[in-house]
């Protein structure tokens, strides 16, 4: 199916694009790399008065290093960040999650913002934003604001960003020389939405006792979810099996996992608790001992 027709305003910059969701109203939609709303569009499964284009305002599509964070305009596109030697570096999670999302042809078009501001709960990138602690930078007719990941997203495809506002940054913060990380997903086959994943970064001291742990998952509740407790069990401590075992086991009691036609929410309780346990102990496998 085609997309029904639809008005159409490209923003010169960010202010222009706010004014434009101001004049008129929620029923407009940003439209960044359009993966997603081009075709909930073309299902009819959403329909804005008039699309916003930002695609050709300038400044949106940095990658740097800002005070211990990396920080990614919303409108880069996820090919770029996934070979980015700079991403590589300071954020390595991040590559190894964009290999999940989608295919390439996707990624060369879909934009970090768009994931992140589009809130899919089964997604990977606002799985990542959340669980590394990110910050989302956003503006409005009032200016801008920062929002931690764990606030900004509020439910199924909802977030704290008022209508006329823009995400303009996402900003994560930098994981130490010698992290390790790993990411483990159920998904039917490679490139489809998984049906739950897990994601983890580990970091250890000179004596071997985990002294950085980030656990995410995706796909088991209406949002995205950082595991602090089975953060909380592994910090401090040694990453033996009955250390990461006991971890896992926490996950069930975090989660909040409904049924739908891929999965029974008992069959993704049990399989998150699997896959963050696998996905620690390969982050501790590959994590070296330099700070
Ligand atoms: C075949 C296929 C497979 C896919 N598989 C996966 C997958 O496995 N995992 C996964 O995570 N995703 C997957 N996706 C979705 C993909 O990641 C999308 O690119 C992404 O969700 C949206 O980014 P976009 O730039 O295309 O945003 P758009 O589709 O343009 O916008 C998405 C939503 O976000 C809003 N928006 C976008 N940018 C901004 C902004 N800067 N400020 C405010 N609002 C904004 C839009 O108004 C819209 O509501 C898949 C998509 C396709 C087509």
């Amino acid at each position: 199916m085609k997309p029904p027709a639809v008005k159409y305003a490209r923003a010169g910059d960010v202010r222009e694009a706010v004014a434009l969701l101001t004049e008129h109203g929620s029923d407009a939609k940003v439209l960044a790399g359009g993966q997603s709303l081009v075709p909930l569009m073309s299902f009819r499964l959403a329909r804005p008065s008039i699309l916003i284009d930002i695609n050709r305002i300038s400044g949106l599509d940095q990658i740097r290093v800002d005070n211990g964070s990396l920080v990614i305009g919303a409108m880069t596109r996820q090919r770029d960040v996934e070979i980015s030697d700079v991403v590589a570096a300071e954020v390595p999670l991040l590559p190894q999650v964009l290999h999940h999302v989608g295919h390439i042809t996707n990624r060369n078009r879909g934009t970090v913002g768009g994931s992140v501001a589009h809130a899919d709960s089964a997604a990977e990138l606002p799985a990542l934003v959340t669980g590394l602690g990110g910050e989302l930078v956003v503006e409005g007719p009032n200016g801008t604001r920062t929002i931690a990941a764990e606030d900004y997203f509020t439910g199924t495809f909802t977030t704290a960003m008022e209508y006329n506002e823009v995400l303009t940054e996402i900003r994560i913060p930098r994981l130490p020389a010698g992290t390790g990380v790993a990411v483990e997903e159920l998904a039917r086959r490679h490139g489809d939405f998984a049906i739950v994943g897990a994601m983890a970064a580990v970091h250890l001291a000179a004596d071997g006792s985990v002294d950085l742990i980030r656990v995410a998952a995706s796909g088991v509740a209406s949002v995205p979810l950082r595991l602090h407790a089975a953060e909380e069990v592994l910090a401090g401590a040694q990453p033996t099996a009955d250390a990461i075992d006991a971890a896992a086991a926490t996950v069930t009691a975090s989660v909040h996992p409904t049924d739908d036609v891929h999965a029974p929410a008992s069959y993704r309780r049990d399989m998150i608790q699997l896959l963050v346990k696998r996905a620690v102990a390969a982050a501790v496998e590959r994590s070296g001992v330099s700070a």
